[in-house]
């Protein structure tokens, strides 16, 4: 069991806007959003960082983007468009050591991003 801010998250341990739940996967609204649409979705799996990913973790991942894609058609703005971005340590701007989909939406996205 994992002991970063999301894994206590994912026991209930401090609150969050959960929008999004099922076995492997669990979505909930940003704390600072970026965008009027900022929701992060994460495996329950603790995985610390994208480098930490195996071939074991195909599956997991395959969960948490399928369930990123599936809730933004659910929402009504797939079409528009959405941006999902996952970060990767420091340079990546990785700050929460359990990996997570940041899921954005609902405005014009730019490029390339900061
Ligand atoms: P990253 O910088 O990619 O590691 O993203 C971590 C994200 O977690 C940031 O966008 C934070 O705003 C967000 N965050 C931090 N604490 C919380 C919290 N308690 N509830 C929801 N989101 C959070």
């Amino acid at each position: 069991m994992g002991d970063t801010l999301f894994d206590k998250i994912i026991r209930r341990d401090i609150p969050a806007e959960i929008v999004y739940e099922d076995d492997d996967v669990l979505a909930f609204r940003d704390i600072n959003p970026q965008a009027p649409v900022h929701v992060l979705f994460i495996p329950k799996k603790p995985i610390a960082t994208l480098n930490d990913l195996t071939a074991a973790d195909a599956a997991v991942i395959g969960k948490l983007l399928l369930a990123a894609t599936s809730w933004a058609k659910a929402q009504g703005f797939a079409d528009n468009g959405y941006r999902c971005v996952m970060n990767c340590n420091k340079d990546g701007g990785q700050t929460v050591y359990h990996i997570h989909l940041h899921l954005l939406a609902g405005r014009q996205m730019h490029w390339p991003p900061g």
